[in-house]
């Protein structure tokens, strides 16, 4: 809503007329519930994009699924993380979601394939029959462009189980409870599957990918018959781009439509799947590339695995005909992969199927076309491109931190860059007029006074949901993003315990003299079968509990862990942060959006060398960072080294830290005995031990810098202003450009939008 009302620009309309009868607006918006229908970063840059392609004023729809319970809410019991059910429709939907009864269509399961001779022909047409059917009915949101009046939907997909087959499955015994069961097991869109980067290889996954590329693609060809677009020329007029490869089974499914329903001969059917898809990769660990069983998909999809298993027969005739011989080059490339269970390999049938195939920032997109999709790259190099991440200035400046942004537009105002708001959100390398400011002190002033009112703000949010009560003196860290043990949040967590047992060395005079006040803040969400992450969880909770309450230590560290990390908390926590931890093993995160989120609020990085970390750099300065940790090239050589023994020393502020856990510091020494086993014995997959040293020095400088207020604001000053890259707008003008062959709408709609600016206000309630 608030997002809405924002990029309508009728915020303070709006306002007023609830004044007038008689509610606050921040109360109204305190009822609205997040629509958490993703689980983290990729989810959220979906979101963005969407913001960026109705501001773009570009032709164009994102697809979803309307799930009754998106991401659990998490809560924190005996410092362990508890997930409960998020029915985010209990109240509906405050702004505009339409029910589309008129726009449904059927999606079926299982069956078996048929082959109806062509009359006429010794030819015959293949057919998929039998099995049982599920209605998906859609649900539009809409999210208008700001300062335009282009408005670009969500559809939604909604499940309606066709209860006819589950009725007479179970026409005897307890009818009513079994066919609630039957209903509820068979809502495919019931609940969101609540793991970030690691595949969930259960059977109502799959259901859920197919329902939704079947139902989207159907919807596709509709919209294409309505312009009367011929589908052989449809990728003329349709792009559709795979987010990550959940929805990869579009290839098939467009397949099948085209040969099987319009009468396409393979060939032909072939090439409008090409012009029509491309296919973004989001991670490289090797637990996130999806694979299916052929055994599940033939039973599940017995059309579309024969479609599949023919993709592949002529592919690998392709990679045969430039490697003669070179079997091995032929496993690694197969869309099947061979072994006791023959799995369907996702990433290798979108990148055959797409005409490009991006990363999301330069090293991810190098990464891909070294490693994991090496064979690919030199098959196709001109389809591997890269398109960096970005994320929307609208919410993540404007709206999450009204200071900083009316503080913008002023100041490019008095400076006459500019005459309106919109002109620096719609170009932010216009913000780097505000660095001919860097040296005067009343701007340097300005943006600490931002600064210091989002971390009272944060403050507040901290007392209130955590109990714990922090002063905005303090210099305020946050790791905010979901717990992986590749993003090292447990490096962070022994670091502060470093840092507490430094502080308790030292006598009072000492720290007051030496010690920077400093709040570290923890949120993020582990997947509820992600037992080593859940006891990271506790293990914060539990280290917390001892800093908060040392009486000696307290007024210098403090640790809290703030539940349910989503984004209106994330909206809280950025414009509060000093220092954003972006500290991921070198090589793992692919680009990370909220190292841009904290950058663009006027946060120094602490971070590896790592996805977009090393662009932010190239644009803000390696000076207004700090940047320490292996980088991407040594990784190997020194997981090596930890690995085969050759090096089990482990540094002695390093040793002495995990001594103090295993010594009971923190209590439940037996539950954390496991992690700091494996770290003791090089077990240590993500460089923990050896990036340690440098993380400590590291926060030694960022301390030093904080020291010196008016060199930390020319800092903060320089992330602000230098952030223009990171605008997903760009992100999206390099799609539109690169991949999709569009362009803005246009003409009609601006002119639309000048009639709509010279309209008169309305009251509704006279005066
Ligand atoms: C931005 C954001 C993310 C992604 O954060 P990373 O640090 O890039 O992993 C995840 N969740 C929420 C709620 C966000 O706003």
């Amino acid at each position: 809503m608030t997002n809405c009302l924002y990029n309508l620009e009728v915020e303070d309309p709006y306002h007023n007329v609830l004044r007038e009868l008689g509610f606050e607006m921040e109360t109204i918006q305190g009822e609205e519930s997040d629509a958490g229908l993703g689980n983290g970063g990729l989810g959220r840059l979906a979101a963005c994009f969407m913001d960026s392609l109705a501001c773009l004023d570009m032709p164009a729809y994102g697809y979803g699924l309307r799930y009754q319970y998106g991401m659990f809410r998490q809560t924190i019991e005996d410092g362990y993380q508890k997930e409960n059910p998020d029915y985010w429709l209990t109240h509906g939907t405050p702004f505009p979601q339409v029910e589309r009864l008129d726009i449904t269509f059927p999606v079926r399961f299982y069956g078996h394939t048929v082959a109806h001779p062509v009359e006429g022909t010794n030819k015959s047409r293949w057919g998929w029959e039998g099995g049982s059917t599920v209605q998906a009915v859609a649900y539009d949101c809409l999210c208008p462009g700001h300062h335009t009046n282009h408005v670009v939907p969500i559809r939604l997909w909604a499940a309606r189980p066709s209860t006819e087959f589950d009725l007479s499955v179970h026409n005897s015994g307890n009818f009513l409870r079994s066919v609630a069961e039957k209903a509820d097991s068979e809502n495919i869109t019931f609940v969101l599957y609540p793991n970030d980067s690691t595949e969930e290889g259960r059977l109502l996954r799959l259901k859920q990918e197919y329902f939704f590329v079947s139902a989207s693609l159907q919807d596709i060809l509709r919209r294409a018959e309505r312009i009367e677009c011929p589908f052989s020329k449809l990728g003329e007029k349709y792009a559709v781009q795979l987010n990550d490869t959940h929805p990869a089974l579009g290839v098939p499914e467009l397949m099948r439509l085209l040969l099987d329903v319009h009468g396409f001969e393979w060939e032909e059917a072939w090439e409008v799947v090409g012009s029509v898809f491309s296919y973004t990769n989001h991670t490289v660990l090797p637990e996130a590339l999806e694979k299916w069983p052929l055994s599940i998909l033939v039973h599940l999809l017995p059309r579309h695995t024969e479609i599949i298993l023919e993709i592949n027969r002529r592919f690998l005739a392709v990679v045969e005909a430039k490697w003669p011989g070179d079997i091995e080059r032929l496993q690694r490339m197969s869309l099947v992969q061979e072994g006791s269970q023959k799995m369907v390999r996702m990433a290798n049938l979108a990148i055959v199927a797409s005409h490009k195939v991006n990363g999301v920032a330069a090293l991810h997109s190098q990464i891909i076309k070294d490693t994991i999709f090496k064979d690919f790259y030199e098959l196709w190099p001109t389809k591997f491109i890269n398109v960096t991440n970005g994320v929307t200035p609208r919410r993540w400046i404007s709206q999450c931190n009204r200071p900083l942004g009316e503080w913008i537009t002023e100041t490019l105002q008095s400076m006459k860059v500019i005459k309106e708001e919109h002109e620096w959100l719609q170009d932010m390398s216009l913000l780097k007029n505000l660095l001919k400011l860097e040296s005067d002190a009343d701007t340097l002033d300005a943006v600490l006074d931002i600064k210091r009112q989002g971390k009272e703000r944060l403050c507040d949010y901290i007392e209130e949901h955590c109990g714990v009560t922090v002063s905005p003196d303090m210099l305020i860290s946050t790791q905010v993003k979901r717990i992986h043990e590749y993003k090292r949040q447990l490096l962070c967590l022994l670091g502060l315990v470093h840092q507490y047992m430094a502080l308790k060395e030292m006598s009072p005079e000492e720290r007051k003299e030496k010690a920077v006040p400093r709040c570290h803040l923890f949120a993020g969400k582990a997947a509820p079968g992600y037992a080593r992450a859940k006891v990271i969880i506790k293990m914060m909770n539990c280290i917390a509990d001892v800093l908060n309450n040392d009486p000696e230590t307290s007024d210098y560290l403090k640790l809290v862990f703030v539940p349910n990390y989503c984004v209106s908390n994330a909206e809280i926590i950025f414009p509060g942060t000093d220092v954003s931890e972006q500290i991921s093993t070198a090589g793992h995160e692919a680009s990370g959006t909220g190292n841009m989120k904290a950058s663009m609020n006027g946060a120094i990085i602490i971070g590896t060398l790592d996805g977009a970390n090393v662009e932010i750099r190239e644009e803000i300065g390696e000076e207004n960072m700090v940047i320490f940790g292996a980088e991407k090239h040594e990784v190997l050589a020194v997981r090596d080294t930890y690995n085969n023994g050759s090096s089990t020393q482990l540094s002695e502020s390093f040793a002495a830290v995990l001594d103090a856990v295993d010594g009971g510091m923190f209590g439940h020494a037996d539950l954390f005995a496991k992690i700091t086993g494996e770290l003791r014995s090089g077990r240590d997959f993500y460089l923990l031990a050896h990036d340690f040293d440098g993380y400590i020095q590291a926060w030694e400088e960022m301390f030093n810098r904080f020291d010196d207020q008016d060199a930390w604001a020319r800092s903060m000053l320089h992330s602000i202003a230098r952030m223009g890259k990171f605008n997903s707008d760009r992100s999206i003008q390099d799609y539109a450009r690169d991949v999709w062959g569009i362009k803005p709408q246009g003409h009609e709609v601006k002119a639309r939008k000048a009639a709509l600016r010279s309209a008169k206000p309305v009251s509704l309630f006279g005066q």
